[in-house]
């Protein structure tokens, strides 16, 4: 999607440091942080929000929560709560699926 903030950054377009990537998703620090530790799981392939995910999304969205927990262990995050905001209604405000990992530690 070309003005899609979430997918310029997977492109590269807007020099955004990730923690982590790989060819699913890609993993970088939410630009205005609710808690100590705001980290953002976004796939690479657009999605607008989890109430459009189809049935064969379940292997993805799987694999962002194993990189969630991932990366919680590699950065020794005591606890933490993993969220998605689904229709702006609930607050969503980036139409391309993320989930965010929050934590004080
Ligand atoms: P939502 O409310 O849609 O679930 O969350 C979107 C999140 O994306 C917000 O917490 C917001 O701060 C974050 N965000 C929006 N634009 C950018 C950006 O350009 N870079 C980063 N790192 N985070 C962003
Ligand atoms: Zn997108």
């Amino acid at each position: 999607m070309k003005d899609c903030i979430f997918c310029k950054i997977g492109r590269g377009e807007m020099g955004t440091e990730f923690l982590y990537e790989d060819n699913l998703c890609m993993i970088f620090r939410d630009i205005n942080p609710v808690a100590k530790t705001h980290l953002l799981i976004v796939p690479r392939k657009h999605i607008s929000t989890i109430a459009d995910l189809h049935d064969d999304d379940a292997g993805l969205v799987g694999h962002m929560t194993i990189c969630a927990r991932d990366i919680a262990k590699k950065l020794n995050l005591e606890g933490y709560k993993l969220v998605f905001n689904v229709g702006r209604s609930a607050g969503q405000i980036v139409f391309h699926v993320h989930m965010h990992l929050i934590s004080n530690s």
